[in-house]
């Protein structure tokens, strides 16, 4: 989605301007709301500026601004894609995703913002209702919740979850199946009351009478979510313009995403504006080439004068990996001057490629120079194809480094019921290449360690470390919620390579 600007307006230079246009840009957004919330908004924005973008703004010295006025027609100028699915999120209205006041007196397991949109709320949700309300509310389907383990937590709600489907005769959707997933239940004890407390700052967890409250250790995380999702419902994708330079020796990569990002957009007005959604959708769509990028400087001693470099990304998802293929010109060709061929080869047998023409997903439009210097981004997608089976078929090509992004190796439950992660991993240690491994958590990344180990004899390139390029856009919890209620894609990574 590209955003046109009508007429900018130059301001001078100072971070203390810069906070302000942003909160009023984003304030501005929301102009039919409450005062009140205007200023939560802006304290909102402040932390997530004061976190993420305190650097970049400090080092951004002459900038300028987009009237606040012409907001409105940029808007109209945006053309979407597609529509991100709806999200549940226990106490963000069913209807407008604003923070709850109203509960659904049968379930209480959904909320509303107002009486009225709970009225305007109520045909679509009756038939849910009913169910919930006899499996869970007064069934007493969750009044076990506090006793039980966090692992038995886990296989409890997915049995919830077969059961309500089971008397619907449906399956759910996805944003059913989080009503049952992430209950409103008090995140301390579980506690389930159709009169909870939130969290005053966040509006998101929630608290039991003896439960407190504070949690301060998750709430700007909380924050930073609850502004996503609003912004991701009310505008749908966006989709950040990446910068665009040519580097004519190559970048080596700062240890910081947002050092960077002031570097590459050479202070743009276009980056100084940015909103705190599109910032965390620009980390979103960035941390896997610069990831790679990151991990090919660290393991790959020809990174500079490489023409041709093999990319192989092991049990990829088409919904991250394989889109936003674009962002890999300017994050590779432009910043190795050298590269002349990058070839991404992405493989996994739960990838599912969308029913559209093959080209349509392969082909990655260059710009012009790259084009005249017969420059090339190749892209070939295994879906439905073990890694293991895939090294042993015709369409093999040996890498120069692979990659696995948040795999969760160490978790033997397996595909389909089989674990077929050893014959995998035997296969990517024995190309003796680096292999690039990340996890959403900080607890998960020596797990996969451990596992890669129990399997074959390895060497460690780079021991586990906190990543740079990590995701900034948080996402829900299941499989640890236990250790973290919110994680980020590509949080921690290590490279290890098959021992030679
Ligand atoms: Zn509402
Ligand atoms: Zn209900
Ligand atoms: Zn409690
Ligand atoms: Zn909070
Ligand atoms: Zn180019």
């Amino acid at each position: 989605m590209g955003r046109r600007k009508k007429n900018s307006k130059k301001f001078s230079d100072n971070q203390k301007i810069c906070e302000n246009k942003i909160s009023e840009k984003l304030n501005s957004n929301k102009k039919e709301e409450k005062t009140e919330k205007r200023e939560e908004d802006s304290s909102i924005l402040k932390d997530t500026i004061t976190v993420y973008q305190r650097l970049k703004l400090s080092l951004v010295s002459s900038m300028q601004h987009r009237s606040p006025d012409d907001s409105d027609e940029e808007e109209d100028a945006a053309v979407l894609n597609f529509w991100p699915r709806f999200v549940f999120v226990s106490n963000l209205c069913l209807i407008c995703m604003e923070r709850s006041e109203e509960v659904c007196e049968s379930c209480g397991m959904v909320s509303y913002c107002t009486v009225k949109h709970k009225k305007q709320g109520w045909q679509k949700h009756r038939e849910l209702c009913q169910v919930l309300t006899d499996v869970c509310t007064n069934g007493k389907g969750l009044s076990f919740l506090p006793d039980l383990t966090a692992d038995d937590y886990r296989v409890y709600r997915l049995k919830l979850i077969e059961i309500v489907e089971c008397r619907l005769k449906r399956l759910l959707e996805p944003w059913e199946k989080e009503i049952l997933l992430y209950p409103r239940v008090c995140c301390s004890c579980r506690y389930f009351s159709k009169v909870l407390k939130y969290c005053p700052t966040c509006g998101i967890e929630l608290f039991c009478e003896n439960h407190d409250d504070k949690h301060e250790e998750w709430c700007r995380d909380f924050q930073v979510f609850r502004r996503v999702l609003f912004m991701q419902h009310k505008n749908g994708h966006v989709d950040p313009e990446i910068p665009d330079t040519f580097q004519n020796s190559p970048l080596y990569l700062p240890d910081n995403f947002d050092l960077l990002m002031v570097q590459l957009y050479n202070r743009s007005t276009y980056y100084c504006d940015m909103d705190c959604y599109t910032y965390c959708s620009l980390s979103h769509i960035s941390t896997i080439p610069l990831t790679t990028l990151y991990s090919m400087q660290i393991s790959c001693r020809d990174w500079k004068t490489i023409d041709t470099f093999v990319i192989h990304v092991i049990g990829a998802e088409f919904q991250f990996e394989c889109i936003n293929l674009h962002v890999w010109e300017k994050f590779f060709l432009h910043l190795l001057p050298n590269l002349k061929h990058l070839r991404l080869m992405f493989i996994g047998p739960e990838l599912r490629l969308p029913a559209v023409p093959l080209d349509l997903l392969t082909t990655v439009k260059l710009c012009s120079t790259c084009k005249s210097f017969g420059r090339r981004v190749n892209i070939s997608f295994h879906p439905g194809k073990f890694y293991h089976n895939f090294c042993r078929s015709k369409q093999f090509i040996k890498p120069h480094l692979v990659c696995l992004f948040n795999p969760g190796l160490y978790r033997e439950t397996g595909f389909e019921g089989r674990d077929t992660w050893p014959e995998t991993i035997k296969e990517f240690c024995k190309t003796k290449v680096p292999v690039c491994v990340t996890s959403y958590t900080k607890h998960e990344i020596p797990r996969e360690m451990i596992r890669i180990k129990s399997i074959i004899d390895v060497e460690t390139i780079l021991e586990p470390k906190r990543n740079p390029f990590a995701s900034i856009k948080p996402d829900r919890n299941f499989v640890s919620d236990d250790a973290v209620p919110l994680i980020y894609k590509n949080y921690y990574f290590a490279i290890i390579r098959g021992k030679l």
